[in-house]
């Protein structure tokens, strides 16, 4: 098959109809598939040959959607999920167990934080939290004989520090365990994090991979490049009792991950999307490399606005050239920054507040990578449950703003801005 650009990918990946079928992705709204040998489907159940039998576990949409995700990344194979959480969930559990211990950046999403740091940790699954800034040697460390994996954000919501990719996977590599990143922000449009030693990739599809904010989903993706067979990983080498003592780096080879997560976590947990949902998120994609070059654009521009303004203290996006991100950012996503940034403004968190009062074409709501600009005030939102030090830790300060800048025309969002902030800053 002719291999084709990014941009091409995004449009027309994966879904290829056969004569008189849909040029459109079908929503197969069926938790069901029809058979006629029994046979045939025990040896579905028995994955001696692939193929729908129950949309828990498998759906021609959501296939779709996962192989458009994976082509993109550049993956082996991709598993869709309900969410991101369940996502960040899964990349997890299908490595770990009680008494297995995950270091982690300490400057990610509040939800994973609190994921690791309170609903895995109550299942026995040990997490250390390190400063991003750290160097090797201190984040080497942390590790201890059960560590199974290293984790971190390639933009991180909302600290927007951009990860060191080459730091944290030379200490994965050096502890032989995975290096799990959430590429939520940065997508793969303008970061593939497999190219820069991530074993795993994760996103919360609800962000800019839907792009429109309407549908909740997840994907898990492979990179098919990390060996299993080390010792550590005894649940995809040794015998699964569940699938009569199959072993899934001896059958599946580079896809073991990839295919436990959806044969083991996926038929006992159950995060599986609807088919609707997956359809949503493919559509998505077909504009995703429009959208974000776009989305870049305008916050850069923004962000360079911003920085100039008599009532703003301080700005941070990795693509401006004052961020100390900004080498970082060049390094790992040369087309663009993102549609997120931060600014602190004078007046505090009450400035804040009255800021968001005074925008009208920008809303407040809790959500980014929409193609509406949205606001909104981390430290009394997505962050709330985080104490005031673990806030710091994560990068959020009181008289933070976050910005999920839009694609609107950007003289219109600077508008909005110039207004409230005049309003806002007495
Ligand atoms: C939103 C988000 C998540 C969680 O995703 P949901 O789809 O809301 O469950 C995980 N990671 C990052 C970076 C996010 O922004």
């Amino acid at each position: 098959m002719t291999k084709f650009r990014f941009n091409t990918n995004c449009v027309q990946g994966t879904y290829q109809p056969k004569p008189g079928e849909p040029r459109v992705l079908p929503i197969v709204q069926s938790t069901t598939f029809s058979y006629d040998d029994s046979d045939y489907v025990a040896d579905l159940f028995d994955l001696k040959v692939g193929g729908s039998f129950y949309t828990r576990l498998g759906n021609p949409t959501s296939d779709a959607f996962e192989g458009k995700m994976n082509l993109l990344e550049g993956g082996i194979g991709a598993l869709a999920l309900s969410s991101g959480q369940s996502a960040s969930m899964f990349s997890i559990l299908n490595i770990c167990q009680a008494g297995d211990h995950v270091i982690s950046s300490s400057s990610i999403y509040g939800g994973t934080f609190n994921l690791f740091d309170v609903s895995l940790r109550k299942l026995g699954i040990d997490f250390t939290f390190v400063d991003p800034n750290a160097s090797e040697e201190s984040i080497l460390s942390c590790a201890k004989p059960n560590t199974k994996a290293i984790f971190g954000e390639t933009i991180a919501n909302p600290g927007m520090n951009v990860l060191d990719f080459e730091k944290f996977s030379s200490v994965a590599k050096i502890l032989d365990v995975p290096f799990i990143v959430d590429n939520t922000l940065a997508t793969p449009y303008l970061c593939r994090p497999f190219e820069h030693g991530a074993n795993i990739v994760i996103h919360s599809a609800t962000k800019y991979t839907d792009g429109h904010a309407t549908s909740l989903g997840g994907v898990l993706i492979d990179g098919g490049n990390f060996n299993w067979d080390n010792g550590k990983f005894p649940g995809l080498v040794d015998p699964d009792a569940s699938y009569h003592g199959l072993k899934y780096a001896e059958s599946f080879g580079a896809a073991a991950y990839i295919v436990k997560a959806r044969v083991q976590l996926l038929r006992d947990y159950g995060c599986s999307p609807s088919p609707f949902n997956s359809f949503m998120l493919h559509l998505g994609l077909e504009t995703l490399h429009l959208r974000m070059e776009r989305h870049s654009e305008n916050a850069r521009k923004l962000a360079e606005y911003l920085y100039a303004h008599p009532c703003v203290e301080w700005v941070k996006y990795p693509g401006l050239e004052s961020d100390p991100y900004y080498e970082l950012g060049q390094k790992y996503m040369p087309k663009g920054a993102s549609g997120i940034l931060t600014f602190g403004i004078k007046g505090g968190a009450k400035a804040g507040k009255d800021l968001i009062k005074h925008l009208d074409l920008v809303h407040l709501v809790v959500h980014l990578g929409d193609l509406r600009t949205s606001i909104l005030h981390p430290a009394s939102t997505t962050h709330r449950q985080l104490n005031e030090q673990q806030q710091i830790a994560s990068g959020i300060f009181p008289e933070m703003i976050r910005v999920s800048v839009g694609i609107e025309d950007i003289e219109d969002i600077i508008n909005d801005f110039d207004k409230a902030l005049r309003a806002a800053v007495k």
